[in-house]
């Protein structure tokens, strides 16, 4: 019998046909044939195992495990990865590898591109900008509009052209082990599309060159930027697994206030919105970042069931994530709420928009003088069921706690649903600081898919 690639899935599969067809006319068994067809994948052609999360549902999903040898790429450059991801036929299965480090900042040649060269030609500029919108100006009863905004928003498509990269459906995108790879500065857009895979990626301070002030949010104003590490809009059946989500190197508190409010130049991490359904969020490490995750972009959004499980949240400050309409189960997750590099906690899980969220057998280190009554939040319509969540090791009733102290908007302890697609589940929460901060995250996997040996990484 030839040796069989790992590469090669659809030769695999060809090969084993072909023996167990010779075996059989043969009149010998075909087991060993069939053994050797479910040999283990390798991180490349991984697929989400069965009942592994919302993902698991109907057909599961399995990326691009199935392209073709001339579908598969291996990529280190911004251009590398938009050619791979743009490359016909959009329907047929594709496998991106990525090779260290992307800056998606970089023009086709490779070379940097800075905030200032997404504003030449477009007639913006902060300072005018800030002059044009001062409430002392402006107001703050609408919205900014006018040759400023109008300059704002051109600088601010041209960022988008270069660090927005759209995911098409069948799918992998996976990280060369030992490379460090990851998207910097980049934002992988899942819009429509079905059946995607990213894993072992990095994606890190993923900036906004342009944020835009809105003085009609909130009561104050705020300032508002657009990209997210992965969007997901309309996007089913995805899995996101042992990926790292972080702001560094540049952290929040460098950022400046202006009409007394934070100069905000990131979203979220991996925002889950516009009827997506059917995802598995796995093993990710979230650092240091204020807007964390949504899960429904308004409270009229629509499907949105997405499993979470042993991820890891540390110095982030809210939406870890925050839950709208949909159907979603948190289990085996590790926050920790200590402050880091200046990003403060505010909350970890928000119930609204009648969410109906099951939490359990997740564990919160929460430091001396935080209160369990503040990891929860909610609107007043969303629930949030389930046991065995622990606090600094103690079972702790998350929910009683948030009731106790929001008498006015409640979080409703019982949901209309009960997960059936939880492979993996821990009864226990007990280990997970002990566990998790070697296996979540990039970095830590090796080639076969397996944890690497000897893992040594930096939090
Ligand atoms: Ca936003
Ligand atoms: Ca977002």
């Amino acid at each position: 019998m030839p040796t069989v690639s790992h590469r090669r899935p659809r030769m695999r599969r060809f090969t084993v046909l072909a023996a167990t067809s010779v075996a059989l006319a043969c009149g010998l068994s075909a087991v060993p044939f069939v053994v050797s067809a479910h040999a283990a994948p390798d991180l490349d052609h991984s697929v989400l195992p069965a009942r592994d999360g919302w993902a698991a549902q109907g057909t599961g999903t399995t990326g691009g495990a199935k392209a073709r040898d001339s579908r598969v790429f291996t990529v280190s450059t911004r251009a590398q990865l938009a050619e791979a991801l743009s490359a016909g036929p959009a329907t047929e299965p594709r496998l991106i590898r990525v090779k260290g480090t992307i800056d998606a900042n970089t023009d086709d040649d490779g070379r940097r591109l800075g905030c200032e060269d997404y504003a030449a030609g477009t007639g913006y500029s902060l300072a005018s900008y800030l002059k044009a919108y001062d409430p002392a100006v402006w107001g703050r009863s609408k919205v900014p509009s006018g040759s400023q905004e109008s300059a704002r928003s051109a600088a601010q498509r041209k960022q988008a052209a270069r660090v927005v990269l759209n995911v098409p459906s069948h799918t992998t995108i996976v990280g060369v082990p030992g490379t460090n790879a990851g998207l910097t500065g980049g934002s992988l857009q899942l819009k429509n599309a079905d059946n995607v895979i990213i894993r072992n990626l990095t994606f890190s301070d993923t900036r906004d060159c342009f944020p835009q002030w809105d003085p009609t949010d909130g009561s104050t104003g705020n300032w508002n930027s657009a990209y997210d590490g992965i969007s997901l809009r309309g996007a089913t059946h995805v899995w996101a697994d042992h990926n790292t989500f972080t702001d560094s190197p540049h952290f929040d508190q460098a950022n400046p206030r202006y009409f007394g409010r934070e100069y905000q130049v990131h979203d979220g991490t991996l925002d889950i919105t516009n009827a997506s359904d059917l995802v598995t969020v796995s093993y990710n490490r979230f650092s240091d970042h204020d807007k964390t995750m949504l899960i429904g972009s308004s409270d009229k959004d629509t499907k949105l069931r997405v499993t979470l499980h042993h991820n890891v949240f540390q110095g982030t400050v809210q939406r870890a994530p925050l839950t709208r309409v949909g159907q979603v189960h948190l289990y085996n997750n590790l926050y920790d709420t200590t402050e880091r590099n200046g990003y403060s906690f505010g909350y970890s899980i928000n119930s609204r928009a009648k969410a109906q969220v099951v939490a359990e057998y997740n564990y919160w280190t929460v430091p001396s003088g935080g209160a369990a009554s503040r990891l929860l939040t909610g609107d007043g319509t969303g629930s949030l069921a389930g046991t065995g969540n622990l606090v600094n090791g103690t079972v702790t009733d998350l929910v009683a706690a948030y009731n106790a102290a929001n008498p006015k908007k409640k979080i409703q302890p019982t949901v209309n649903w009960k997960p059936a697609l939880s492979a993996g589940l821990e009864k226990s929460a007990a280990a997970l600081p002990r566990t998790l901060p070697r296996t979540a995250g990039a970095g830590v996997l090796s080639a076969s898919g397996a944890l690497a040996k000897n893992t040594t990484r930096a939090s």
